[in-house]
């Protein structure tokens, strides 16, 4: 049997997405600026799949701005912000220790250019409070941006009220919500959210298309010189059928969100209670609210590598942390976070699934992740050493 559950990391592209994409490829040549019909009939795609992310959100169709992906937007709002605090004298910015390196890695970037940066402690269950975000908050913050929902442990953090607490104090709000975005309900407006980032190949469409919503009268920044593309912010042809396929698997995702949160969350259910019966393991992040597809277990005495490859060989795909840190030999950052000592951080093991797995992949991993780990520790030395009481469990 072959499971793919590894839709954190990316996801299979839907019939929707699919059909849009090949159909633009093959119908819709011609570049957006030019003015004769053919352009202006690219032209025309683009605005309607404008005018149908936007209204996955409550935005105005204005408000968005297409990227190459997640990693971009989260660039672009990051920067935006910052030149816009500069202007004003204010170089703070607040964040979390367990943000996507395409946050953390540019807020790096802005302290070498003599911005601070506070990133605030994440609770031993993966979450950070308003409460925190309000007393971090100095006079001289320009911006505050704090994920919607953890790409490793699927934490869902309290984002309405996070909002509520930057528009109050009269600090840009940001949020990277490329795990939320066609798996979670989002209103910018209801949940007071002045940028948020999303990519396509997270929910179901193409990679290297995302896009940045950005609220009416914040002055992005264009991270790219050229062209007048996307009002002047994102310079360069726009991918149109990349960007037709984006908005076609997100329409998708709304219009089937509540059937597949349910699905999913049944099956994620099931997969945490079973694993759980594995002695000395402990599921990451709180339980609940928690990504529908997200399971992230931490095993006491073995590798994620080694549990990766052996799982793969059983035609598993999983993952230890995310995709961007796996290649590495050091723990994900996510868990050290949220206090897993660094010997228990080496031992995860991330499974995330989709409305497409079944109750028959479910059980074929219940079937076959406890045996391996098992084996595992059989012929671990840091397990004999559990064992025999030279060392203390930690789990
Ligand atoms: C995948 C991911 C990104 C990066 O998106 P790309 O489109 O791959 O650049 C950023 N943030 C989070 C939380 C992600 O999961």
């Amino acid at each position: 049997m072959k499971v793919y559950a590894d839709n954190a990391a990316t996801t299979m592209m839907h019939d929707a997405a699919i059909d849009a994409m090949v159909y633009h490829i093959s119908h819709t040549f011609g570049n957006p600026s030019s003015l004769y019909t053919i352009g202006q009939d690219a032209k025309e795609v683009l605005e309607q799949a404008r005018q149908d992310v936007a209204a996955c959100f409550g935005a105005q169709p204005r408000e968005i701005y297409f990227t190459s992906g997640g990693s971009e937007a989260d660039n672009l709002a990051i920067t935006s912000a910052a030149a816009l605090g500069a202007k004003k004298g204010k170089k703070h910015i607040v964040s979390t220790a367990f943000e996507h390196h395409a946050v953390l890695h540019a807020l790096d970037k802005l302290k070498a250019q003599g911005f601070e940066i506070t990133l605030l402690d994440v609770h031993a269950d993966g979450l950070v409070t308003a409460d925190q975000v309000a007393a971090a908050i100095r006079p001289d913050t320009c911006l505050v941006t704090i994920m919607f929902a953890n790409n490793e442990i699927g934490t869902i953090q309290p984002i309405a009220e996070i909002g509520a607490v930057c528009r109050e104090k009269g600090v840009l709000f940001h949020t990277d919500a490329v795990q939320a975005a066609g798996h979670l309900a989002i209103d910018v407006a209801a949940q007071n959210i002045d940028m948020l980032s999303i990519s396509a190949h997270k929910f179901h469409g193409p990679k290297g298309v995302g896009m940045l919503y950005a609220r009416r009268g914040i002055l992005l920044t264009p991270l790219i010189a050229g062209g007048a593309q996307e009002r002047g912010k994102r310079a360069g042809t726009e991918n149109v059928p990349g960007i037709a396929a984006m908005a076609a698997a997100l329409k998708d995702a709304c219009a089937h969100l509540e059937e597949n949160t349910e699905a999913v969350t049944r099956l994620r259910d099931r997969l945490i209670d079973g694993l759980s019966r594995i002695p000395h393991c402990a599921l990451n992040g709180a339980r609940s609210p928690r990504l529908p597809g997200n399971v992230n277990f931490c095993f006491e005495g073995i590798e994620g590598e080694s549990l990766l490859l052996l799982l793969d060989a059983k035609g598993i795909s999983a993952s230890s942390g995310s995709a961007c840190t796996s290649g590495s030999l050091d723990p994900s950052h996510v868990l050290l976070a949220i206090g897993r000592p660094h010997e228990v951080a080496h031992g995860s093991l991330r499974l995330s699934l989709c409305a497409d797995n079944t109750d028959a992949e479910v059980d074929y991993l219940l079937a076959q992740i406890p045996p391996v780990v098992e084996y595992l520790r059989s012929i671990s030395p840091v397990w004999k050493d559990l064992v025999s009481g030279k060392k203390s469990f930690m789990l």
